[in-house]
């Protein structure tokens, strides 16, 4: 039996899989995994969705059936943060209990949603939405006939939104840019979102910052926006981004840049100190710049990259980045990472419910994505990862199967 110990500090998505997969690779040796939930490992996207519409249990997000987790022999402490990293020691600190001795230490500690600092902001019916426990409480503010404003049209304000629209409440979207999921998706595609909200009778507001939230009256809370009108509403959520966790890594003086910054190896400036998931940043060979991916498959992908690093295997973390969202009956997904810089061809309408939007480098694809159109991005993401060599027409020719591209 191995006499390493290899402590994993965040029991989410990517803590999870990193767990996991040091045994299923055959690690004998002590597993420590500490997480500041009281919850076993779980996967987040449900939150918004069939969790947060009360159309599935918390417990369906578990990772591993509690058998499974057992099984797993871990050494695992619920409810207990880490709060220093001793790297000359190789000690890490906790708010309970004595410090525990690493060989390697791998870092999943995900990130947090922000909070807007502005006036009003921690009132009560203010919510963020992060964890099963921000769920319940969300979940249960969700009444049918009450009114919802969102601030934010992000991913997680979208989806909210469309949660709340099926469970009867009235909602509004503020969104300071001028398009909806401006970071991440170009003009087309904020269009189309803002079409379907509205279609399902959500008010959108582009353009409009939020500048404060006051009580009253009643049980009310009204909220002002930047060019002075004023909302009235029952619950807010904010939904306007994350902040990565990583003081603890930060203040043990590894390198941090917005997140963890590791290599494809997933690891830190501290060789025996590993990150995964959203709280880690790297350099995306698929994106040609450093980013730090808030997205399931990545969670998964670097959790098990880094468990493999820590038992010396050489990794290559290089993932063609995925991401997807259900909205109403939307299913939109995202392969690699579409900037301005690249060639759009269009397959289908734009208009419509179901279309693919391919980004070229040259005669490559570097980027798809679409509604409701998960077939042909299973083919779109292979030509991406094999860079097959694509002739725009064909791509747009609707009579073209893409599988024979
Ligand atoms: C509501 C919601 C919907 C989403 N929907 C989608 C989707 O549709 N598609 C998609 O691709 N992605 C989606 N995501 C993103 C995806 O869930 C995340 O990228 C993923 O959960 C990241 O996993 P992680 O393990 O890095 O972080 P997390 O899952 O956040 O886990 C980190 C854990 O570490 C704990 N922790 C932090 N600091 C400490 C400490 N010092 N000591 C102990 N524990 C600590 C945290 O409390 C947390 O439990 C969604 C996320 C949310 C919140």
């Amino acid at each position: 039996m191995s006499d390493r110990t290899i402590v994993i500090v965040g029991g989410g998505q990517a803590g999870g899989w990193a767990a996991q997969t040091l045994r299923s690779d055959g690690f004998d040796g002590r597993v420590v995994l500490i997480g500041d939930e009281p919850h076993r490992p779980y996967e987040r996207p449900p939150l918004s969705k069939a969790v947060l519409a009360g159309d599935a249990h918390p417990d369906t997000t578990y990772l591993q059936k509690s058998e499974a987790f057992d099984a797993l022999n871990l050494d695992w402490r619920p409810d207990v943060s880490a709060t220093r990293i001793d790297r000359t020691a190789k000690r890490l600190h906790l708010s309970h209990g004595e410090p525990i001795h690493y060989d390697s230490l791998i870092l999943c500690t995900g990130g947090r949603a922000r909070r807007l600092g502005i006036p009003g902001s921690d009132l009560p019916g203010i919510f963020t939405l992060r964890s099963i426990g921000d769920a319940a409480a969300l979940g249960a503010a969700l009444v049918a006939g009450k009114r919802l404003l969102v601030v934010g049209g992000g991913w997680i304000g979208l989806e909210v939104a469309a949660t709340a629209r099926k469970k009867g409440l009235d909602v509004i979207v503020v969104e300071a840019m001028d398009r909806l999921c401006e970071r991440t998706v170009p003009a087309e595609i904020s269009s189309y979102l803002l079409r379907l909200h509205t279609a399902h009778g959500v008010q959108v507001e582009l353009g409009a910052g939020i500048e404060q939230l006051a009580q009253g009256p009643g049980e009310d809370l009204t909220a002002t926006l930047s060019d002075g009108r004023e909302l009235a509403c029952d619950v807010v959520l904010f939904g306007v981004g994350l902040i990565a966790n990583d003081e603890l890594a930060r203040e043990a003086g590894l390198a941090c840049e917005g997140g963890v910054l590791v290599d494809s190896q997933c690891r830190t400036s501290d060789p025996d100190i590993l990150a995964a998931g959203d709280v880690a940043i790297w350099h995306c060979d698929w994106a040609a710049r450093r980013m730090r991916l808030e997205s399931w498959q990545n969670a998964q992908e670097q959790g098990i990259a880094a468990a493999r690093a820590a038992l010396g295997a050489t990794v290559n973390h290089q993932p063609l980045p995925w991401f997807w969202s259900d909205q109403y009956d939307v299913n939109l997904q995202i392969f690699g990472v579409p900037t301005p810089r690249h060639q759009v061809v269009v397959r289908g309408d734009v208009g419509s419910n179901s279309f693919v939007m391919f980004f070229l480098e040259a005669d490559r694809v570097a980027a798809a994505l679409g509604p409701n159109a998960a077939r042909d991005l299973r083919f779109a993401r292979r030509l991406i990862e094999r860079r097959t060599s694509v002739d725009p027409q064909q791509l747009a020719d609707l009579q073209v199967p893409l599988s024979k591209l």
